[in-house]
C-alpha cells in the first residue's frame, strides 16, 4: 500500500498495517526518551536524527503527547534540561517519570525509604523522610550498584518483618553512545532472589505508570499510542494497558525483537521520525 506525504511517498508494509489503520483513531502519543528522542552516554548523549523536529510535528499537528520515561539518573528537571539544549520542546510537566510517582506512594502508605540510586537523583527524595527506614528503593544506580551497597539494602530487607523492595523500572539493559548496559532489573532480580520477595515495580512496564500518562492528557487507552525502543516495557507495557505499541528500530532495538515469543508490537517503524510521518498521514481519517 503506497501512501503519500507532500513530497515522501510511504509504504504500508504488513509491519506497519496494523497500526496504520489504528493511527487514524488516534488522539495522544505516548514517547519513550531514550532510545527514542536521543542515545544516552557521555557528555549528556546525542539526539537521533529526525526526532527534534519529530516532537515539534507532533506538537504542531494537535495531537496530545506525554513522555514516558524510566530514567532515573538525574532528576526531572536536570533531565528535562538536558533535552532542551539538544533542541527539544519538552517541559517538565510533560514527563511521567519512576522518581515522583515513587515519592507519592511513600507519602500516601506512610514509607521511609532506603535508597539505593544514583546520586544525581537523590534531590527528588529531599521531602521524603529516610530515618529508621521500612522499605528499599532501587533505581538505576550505576557506579553505585557496588557488592557493598546491594548488600546493605540485602541486609535491610532481611530485617523487616515484611520486606518491602520498590524498584525503578525492570529494564535488563539499555543503550548508550559507547554500547549497550546493564539496567537496574538485574539488581532487582537479585534482592528479590536472595530475599525471596517480589518487587513492587514503579515506572514502565506497571499499569498505573501508563494510566497516569494517559489520565493527564485525559484520554482512553484505546485513544493512544505508545512509541518506545523496549519491546518488552514499553510496546508490551501499553499493550497490557489496553494502548497501542509502536517498536523504533533505534536505541537498545535488536532484529531478534519482532520475533519475540510472548510480545509482538503493532508496528515497526525505522525511527520516531517514520512513526509520527505515519500518524500524521493518518490522522483524522
Ligand atoms: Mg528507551
Amino acid at each position: 500500500m503506497q501512501r503519500r506525504l507532500g513530497k515522501k511517498v510511504l509504504f504500508c508494509t504488513s509491519a506497519m498495517a496494523v497500526w496504520c489503520e489504528a493511527a487514524g483513531g488516534v488522539r495522544g502519543v505516548v514517547l519513550d526518551i531514550s532510545g527514542v528522542l536521543y542515545d544516552s552516554g557521555g557528555g549528556g548523549g546525542v539526539p537521533i536524527s529526525g526526532s527534534t523536529d519529530a516532537v515539534k510535528r507532533i506538537k504542531e499537528s494537535g495531537l496530545k503527547l506525554r513522555f514516558c520515561t524510566n530514567e532515573t539518573q538525574a532528576t526531572r528537571e536536570k533531565f528535562v534540561a538536558k533535552l532542551q539544549t539538544m533542541g527539544f520542546d519538552i517541559a517538565v510537566g510533560e514527563v511521567i517519570a519512576p522518581a515522583p510517582a515513587a515519592c507519592r506512594i511513600l507519602k500516601e502508605r506512610g514509607l521511609r525509604p532506603h535508597l539505593l540510586v544514583h546520586d544525581g537523583l537523590l534531590p527528588e527524595f529531599d521531602q521524603i523522610d529516610q530515618s529508621n527506614p521500612n522499605c528499599v528503593i532501587i533505581g538505576d544506580a550505576a557506579e553505585n550498584f557496588s557488592y557493598e551497597n546491594m548488600n546493605r539494602a540485602f541486609q535491610l530487607l532481611m530485617q523487616l518483618e515484611k520486606p518491602l523492595l520498590f524498584s525503578l523500572g525492570r529494564g535488563r539493559y539499555y543503550k548508550e553512545t559507547d554500547g549497550l548496559k546493564i539496567d537496574v532489573g538485574v539488581y532487582m532480580k537479585a534482592l528479590e532472589y536472595a530475599c525471596d520477595i517480589q518487587a513492587e515495580v514503579v515506572g514502565k512496564p506497571a499499569n498505573a505508570f501508563f494510566l497516569s500518562a494517559l489520565t493527564s492528557m485525559g484520554l482512553e487507552p484505546h485513544q493512544a499510542i505508545m512509541i518506545g525502543d523496549d519491546l518488552v516495557n514499553d510496546v508490551g507495557g501499553a499493550q497490557q494497558c489496553g494502548m497501542k505499541g509502536v517498536q523504533v528500530r533505534t536505541g537498545k532495538y535488536r532484529p531478534s525483537d519482532e520475533q519475540h515469543p510472548t510480545v509482538k508490537a503493532d508496528g515497526y517503524v525505522d525511527n520516531l521520525a517514520q512513526a509520527v510521518d505515519i500518524l500524521l498521514e493518518h490522522l483524522n481519517k
